[in-house]
């Protein structure tokens, strides 16, 4: 083991949270070290436009914003390397991680900010047309379809939730269920059935998502009751059926929800392990924002900094 191989601050991950956590622990010194993992800049390098992230009033291009992010913290001293982290031991001090290359490294302190990914049907068409009318996100997407034809797929909280946002913009929403009855709570479930530009389509499910050369142009529905195939002409494909968070590295070794999701000391970032720190999507079930991301990158920073300080 080198003496390079020893960090203050070991931040795994590059999103939003994990570059904010990296400016933050930069800039106080403490010489931060990010694998970035298999998706450098995290998930909005898949997408478009970012138009609710705050200081762009023009909006700005999902991977453009997270270049500008990388070079923020970058510049103030935060060593970035594309690998990513394989295997931790969380179990002493310092805390020992492996990188996928075999490398050990060992750290004082350790900033968790994997993030967490958007379940798909994974269905023809739908990582084809991700970004040109295929999303996961309707705060973030909804917006690009104003008067226009939607679909969401789902039964839960989350679809009901994404459904009602998403007839602010849209002239009409299909929530497509696979079941007869939904998995959501009452309330949500209850909202949904009053708003007039909701169409339930019960115990169906998408085969396949449409499109041409500008995007989404429909769905291919499969009623489970009759066993009839129709086209359903649409604009946008939402898909709400859940998130997984990045989690399986560290099953066992840090408490998770049933989900998978850290679990964390609100208001603080803390997890199970003292000295472990979480950021970002892996520790919200919740907001799921680039910006709340990087709000708790920036939170998981200041109690990583503090936290050291009282072990020196
Ligand atoms: P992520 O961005 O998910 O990044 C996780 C990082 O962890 C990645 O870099 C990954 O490589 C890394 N990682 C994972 N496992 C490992 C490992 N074992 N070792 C090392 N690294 C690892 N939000 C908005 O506010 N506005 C929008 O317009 C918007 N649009 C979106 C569009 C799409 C298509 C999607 C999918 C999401 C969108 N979001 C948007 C949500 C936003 O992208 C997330 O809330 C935000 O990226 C979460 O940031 P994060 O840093 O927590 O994690
Ligand atoms: P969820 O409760 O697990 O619901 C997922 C839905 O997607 C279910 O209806 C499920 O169908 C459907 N589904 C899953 N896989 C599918 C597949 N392959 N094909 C077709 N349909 C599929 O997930 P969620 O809605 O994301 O909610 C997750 C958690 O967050 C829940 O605890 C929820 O209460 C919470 N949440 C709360 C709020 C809020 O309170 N405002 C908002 C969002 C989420 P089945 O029903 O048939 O299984």
């Amino acid at each position: 083991m080198t003496q390079a191989n020893h960090h203050k601050v070991f931040i795994i991950g590059s999103g939003p949270a994990g570059y904010t956590a990296g400016l933050y622990t930069a800039r106080a010194d403490l010489s931060p070290y990010m694998a970035t993992g298999v998706q450098p800049g995290g998930q909005l390098t898949t997408t478009t436009d970012v138009e609710n992230y705050p200081g762009f009033p023009e909006g700005v291009m999902g991977p453009e914003m997270m270049v500008l992010f990388e070079k923020q913290a970058v510049r103030f001293g935060l060593e970035v390397v594309y690998k990513m982290v394989e295997k931790v031991d969380l179990s002493v001090r310092p805390f020992r991680l492996w990188e996928d290359d075999g490398t050990e490294h060992t750290a004082d302190s350790v900033i968790v900010a994997t993030g967490a990914t958007a379940k798909y049907l994974n269905i023809p068409g739908e990582q084809e047309y991700l970004g040109r009318g295929v999303s996961a996100c309707a705060t973030c997407d909804g917006f690009f379809f104003r008067d226009q034809e939607l679909v969401v797929v789902g039964g839960g909280d989350t679809a009901m939730e994404e459904a009602h946002f998403l007839t602010k913009f849209a002239s009409k929403v299909y929530v497509i269920h696979r079941r007869d009855t939904l998995r959501a709570s009452k309330i949500m479930q209850e909202r949904a059935m009053a708003n007039d530009k909701i169409e339930f389509l019960w115990e169906t499910v998408v085969t396949e998502v449409k499109g041409d050369d500008k995007g989404v142009v429909g769905v291919e529905l499969l009623d489970l009751k009759t066993d009839e195939r129709r086209h359903l002409p649409v604009a946008g494909y939402f898909s709400a059926i859940g998130h997984k968070p990045n989690t399986d590295l560290f099953k066992g070794i840090l408490e998770m929800d049933d989900v998978g999701y850290l679990k964390v000391d609100a208001p603080g970032t803390s997890t199970t392990i003292e000295g472990v720190f979480a950021a970002g999507d892996v520790a919200d079930p919740i907001y799921r924002q680039a910006i709340t991301a990087a709000g708790m990158g920036c939170a998981a920073a200041i109690d990583a900094e503090r936290w050291l300080e009282d072990q020196a």
